[in-house]
């Protein structure tokens, strides 16, 4: 598997078991595999290393079928490559995580679009600084 940074590979960007079990094809075209590289180097792997054990990626490029397939917003970074929903274990170890996030974005070591904590913890989804005129180091609880 090729890696584009020291702990992640693109195919971990891209996988997904929804469009395997669907047979939607999630291949991404190079503008978005240029983002997802971006995402990884820019977002994913600084949080990694600060982090300093294993950051699992479940979700991150979704194509339009695929988007649809999960229920994801129309207007989901996803969509572009630019997000990823990622996790390191329990909902308290996910809390953990993203309030480490959160402290290296307040202290300016991380810019992102949105970090949001999805669902009391279920994963944390983290993006890249949105360029549509849309605020940047957004933080949001969903319940
Ligand atoms: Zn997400």
């Amino acid at each position: 598997m090729e890696k584009i940074t020291a702990n992640f590979a693109l195919d971990e960007l891209i996988y997904s078991p929804t469009a395997n079990r669907l047979g939607i094809d999630n291949t991404p075209d190079k503008e978005i595999k240029e983002k997802l590289i971006r995402l990884a180097k820019e977002i994913l792997q600084p949080i990694r290393n600060k982090w300093g054990s294993a950051v699992v990626v479940t979700s991150a490029y979704r194509c339009e079928a695929l988007n649809k397939a999960v229920g994801g917003s129309k207007t989901s970074q996803h969509r572009l490559g630019e997000a990823a929903d990622i996790k390191v274990g329990s909902k308290a170890q996910n809390k953990a995580l993203f309030n480490l996030i959160q402290k290296m974005v307040s202290n300016g070591e991380l810019k992102v679009g949105q970090l949001i904590d999805e669902y009391g913890y279920s994963w944390v989804h983290v993006s890249l600084p949105r360029t549509n005129g849309k605020p940047n180091n957004q933080i949001l609880h969903l319940k």
